[in-house]
């Protein structure tokens, strides 16, 4: 399962979980004030943000690597708030000073905190549809989306758009049923991923089509790159479902110039895809801007 759909569904339960954590710390605040007795770190300590089982969970999340740090930056502070205020409220119980104020900031406190886990979850539902659920590839809108930015950042690098297309797909539905279909695809997803630089993304972008942008200095390393996963993927032995499967796919290759919109690479290179379709499939056709067309052979 690609790396940033599993951490998008990861954060989400992490988040459940946390909340729900936070409810039954609510009630312990009941429970005090019914009680005043009780002996409670996670209401009266002076760090007891990090006590409870949420400020645990999100300083974790805060020492890892992500994009989406001002978010979780946020439900600190709101957390933190939550705690203070808690905790004001709790000594002025304790000494019989308890005054609508400090309720007041408490239930403040409270409602600025769940917005802020309610904006993330938001965040992170937005993200999630933005990648397949069968593949867990990242979808087309998401090339949509970023393809201007890659282009502005790495086209003077080199970038080729490779499209993709299983052969005769229909076939393994046929002849296996589609869950086993489902499952092929699944395999493809994560062999291609599996096989890709860290700077190259593979994208589901329709049924049995894939996309990956390649980082190439050079039209013969990009060329050498696509003939290389297409002979890997020929060479793969799928096992789905106690099936021993092989397939092939057929792709059309062009170079990204810095001056082009997503559309005008894709007309070209589904026009070399269905080139390499109609001249006998498992093959790679390199396509430039004049819409000249060549078989890869490296
Ligand atoms: P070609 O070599 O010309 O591409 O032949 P093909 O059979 O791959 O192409 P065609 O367009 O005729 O069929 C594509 C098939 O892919 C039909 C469709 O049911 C199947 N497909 C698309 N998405 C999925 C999916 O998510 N799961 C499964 N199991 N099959 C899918
Ligand atoms: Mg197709
Ligand atoms: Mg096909």
């Amino acid at each position: 399962m690609n790396k940033k759909h599993s951490y998008i569904d990861s954060t989400i339960l992490g988040l459940n979980n946390s909340s729900e954590a936070h409810f039954k710390w609510l009630v312990k605040v009941l429970h005090f004030i019914a009680n005043k007795s009780a002996l409670m770190p996670e209401l009266t300590y002076e760090d007891a943000h990090k006590i409870c089982e949420f400020g645990q969970w999100i300083d974790e999340r805060l020492t890892e690597e992500r994009n989406d740090g001002s978010f979780l930056q946020d439900i600190h502070r709101k957390h933190h708030d939550i705690h203070i205020t808690c905790r004001a409220l709790v000594e002025a119980v304790r000494k019989g000073e308890v005054s609508d104020a400090r309720f007041d900031s408490f239930e403040n406190a409270l409602i600025a905190f769940n917005a802020s886990v309610t904006d993330y979850k938001t965040h992170l539902l937005q993200l999630r549809s933005s990648y397949d659920t069968l593949t867990g590839l990242p979808l087309r809108r998401t090339l949509d989306d970023s393809f201007s930015g890659m282009v502005d950042q790495y086209s003077q690098q080199g970038l080729y758009l490779l499209l993709m297309d299983i052969d005769h797909f229909k076939k393994i539905n046929d002849n296996y049923g589609h869950l086993v279909g489902d499952g092929v695809l699944r395999c493809l997803a994560l062999t291609l991923e599996d096989n890709v630089r860290k700077c190259e993304t593979v994208y589901r972008y329709g049924g049995e089509e894939f996309i990956i942008v390649l980082h190439a200095a050079t039209k013969k390393e990009a060329c050498i790159a696509a003939e290389r996963i297409r002979n890997l993927i020929a060479r793969t032995l799928m096992l789905v479902a106690g099936h021993e499967i092989k397939i092939t796919f057929t792709a059309g290759l062009t170079r990204i110039d810095e001056d082009e919109v997503l559309r005008e690479v894709l007309e070209r290179t589904d026009k070399a895809l269905y080139h390499g379709k109609e001249t006998g499939r498992n093959r790679c056709i390199y396509v430039d801007r004049e819409k000249i067309m060549q078989k890869i052979e490296v």
